[in-house]
């Protein structure tokens, strides 16, 4: 029988359920969400610290590796992304950011173009965050506590987070309690998006009220593997199911991509849509030309300072012996304890050259001694704890491309992470910033050694060579099929995220944005999965 709903949303994750769940509920739209991983409901999602175990290997994650970077010496590395309903947002650290309002007041201005108003300012997107939050704090002109979004401050808070805490102040950065607040800059504790220490992800807090709901639909292990187009509209998908069997689903309004920005650009581009020459070379005739698909990949880079502890601090045995057993009960019972945490409790923004300027550093205090999987020199079982430091408005850009023609083949990703100059002395400014916050105390007291960066030569140089050795994604791939105004050749979608040369068709995720925000993504692909679906329910009832 042929499958017809009103949207099919291509991708189960942040952005996806979110929008799935509006189009249901405002629009009382049908709707079929295909999901290529796995269902949510599983206890390693819910609880904080599974996110350790997943990032080095889970069927709840796909490991896209990156082609190997010419500017790291050849090194490849990894970028995990969530393969299950809720997508990131199952999987991921929970650490609530916004970014701050000129990251979408950039959006506003570069989109202004041939569109009067682009709708893009921080007026127009601070609805969207506040009207999804449901703060366990805060209540104000910038925070809600009403949303389906749970937003809870850090369950537990492991000793190690508060020095790091008071010896960064003792830098003279300012304490701030809340980093979505009027400003970002300062050294705090981060909110988290749960309550009790149970992942408040997009599936929970979208789909979840939605349950039982005959006009939504979702199927998971369905893998889309193309957009189907016909004259210039689309209609459809196909995609297959866990067994490899093909189906197809069409939409009588609108089909809306939000497979993440890895994936994304490559669905358009295995659908005809992207650079023409590169879609010849792998044997795709092109529907709509737009050399933009997979273009301006951006990404947070993480490095790590790595310190190892004279005694027993930090997150180390929390996950061995009798503390396991007594944590998991606590957690199991209470919902409180170290199982609340994720690991990363506390964290700071700062500019590092100018520390009364706009932060151009994030960084996370982790309790462990946390290196990227594969990362060179890795230090283990020991006590100790790691400071990662993050570009907030990197300049590098990287790529996307097909691998082939064969849906199932992974993207070839290039992020090119520290490759602009300014991303690398940015990068050096901040690790030089927080290397000195080990010497601080309390914080100076617990350090055995510095693992790395090498604490003997802290030369530009040196720590270059170490950014080069180990950085990483902080997990925030975007910006692969951005948003832009009339007339610029590089913008896949216009300011109401519908793909320029294809009638009905979206894209809804990360992909969309001009620029990356400052901070973790999360909760800005929830937004953008509110807005396409505004979007969307106005272009339908004019
Ligand atoms: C390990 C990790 C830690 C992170 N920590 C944080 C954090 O603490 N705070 C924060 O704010 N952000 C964090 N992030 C980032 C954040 O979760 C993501 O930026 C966000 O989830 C991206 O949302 P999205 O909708 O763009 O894509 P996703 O949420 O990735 O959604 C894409 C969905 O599409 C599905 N899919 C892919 N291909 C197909 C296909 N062919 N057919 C059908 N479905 C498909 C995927 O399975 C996925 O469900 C983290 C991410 C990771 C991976």
């Amino acid at each position: 029988m042929k499958q017809v709903y009103d949207y099919i949303i291509v991708g189960g994750g942040s952005s996806g359920c979110v929008a799935a769940a509006r189009l249901v509920t405002d629009g009382k739209a049908r709707v079929l969400v295909l999901e290529g991983g796995h269902g949510h409901r599983h206890p390693m999602l819910d609880m904080p610290p599974g996110i350790f175990k997943m990032i080095y290997g889970s069927k709840f994650m796909r490991y896209h590796q990156t082609v190997p970077q010419e500017h790291l010496d050849g090194r490849v590395h990894d970028i995990p992304q969530g393969n299950v309903l809720g997508g990131g947002s199952s999987v991921n650290a929970q650490v609530y950011m916004r970014g701050v309002p000129s990251d979408y007041e950039e959006w506003h201005e570069l989109l202004r173009g041939g569109n009067d108003y682009p709708g893009w300012s921080w007026d127009d997107v601070l609805p969207h965050f506040r009207g999804m939050e449901g703060n366990n704090r805060l209540q104000n002109d910038l925070h809600s506590s009403a949303g389906p979004l749970l937003v809870s401050d850090p369950g537990h808070v492991n000793e190690v987070s508060r020095w790091f805490v008071q010896s960064v102040q003792a830098l003279g950065l300012p304490y701030n309690h809340d980093f979505n607040g009027p400003s970002q800059r300062g050294v705090g504790f981060y909110q988290f998006m749960n309550r009790n220490g149970k992942r408040s992800s997009a599936a929970y807090a979208f789909l979840g009220p939605l349950e039982g709901n005959p006009d939504l639909e979702v199927k998971l292990n369905a893998r889309v593997s193309r957009i189907e187009i016909a004259d210039g509209v689309a209609v459809g998908v196909t995609y297959r199911d866990a067994k490899g069997r093909e189906h197809q689903a069409f939409a009588d309004r609108e089909v809306i991509v939000s497979a993440g920005s890895l994936v994304t650009p490559q669905l358009l581009m295995l659908s005809g849509i992207g650079p023409a020459d590169h879609l010849a070379a792998h044997g795709i005739s092109c529907i709509a030309d737009l050399p933009g698909v997979g273009a301006n990949l951006i990404d947070h880079p993480e490095v790590p300072i790595t310190a190892l502890a004279n005694g027993p601090y930090g997150y180390y045995l929390q996950g061995e012996g009798w503390r396991m057993l007594a944590n998991g009960l606590q957690f199991k019972i209470f919902g409180s304890g170290p199982i609340t945490s994720a690991g990363v409790e506390a964290g700071a923004f700062v500019n590092p050259v100018d520390p009364d300027g706009t932060p151009s550093i994030q960084a996370f205090c982790v309790p462990i001694v946390y290196l990227d999987r594969g990362a060179p020199g890795l230090v283990e079982n020991s006590y100790g704890f790691t400071v990662t430091t993050v570009v907030t408005k990197p300049k590098s850009r990287g790529t996307v491309q097909l691998r082939s023609a064969d849906p199932n083949d992974m993207p070839l990703v290039s992020p090119n992470l520290l490759k602009h100059p300014d991303d690398m002395q940015t990068m050096i400014a901040g690790q030089k910033y927080f290397l000195r916050a080990f010497h601080e105390e309390p914080l100076a007291g617990r350090v055995k050694r510095i693992a790395i960066p090498a604490p003997d030569d802290t030369s530009d140089a040196a720590i270059a060579a170490h950014c080069r050795r180990f950085v990483k994604t902080n997990f925030h791939p975007s910006g692969t099929c951005r948003m832009g105004p009339d007339g610029d050749k590089m913008a896949v979608l216009d300011a109401r995220l519908r793909v320029r040369g294809i009638e009905h068709l979206r894209v809804c995720d990360l992909s969309a944005m001009p620029n990356i925000n400052s901070g973790n993504t999360n909760a800005p692909a929830m937004m953008l999965g509110s807005r396409c679906a505004e979007f969307a329910l106005q272009e339908a009832s004019a």
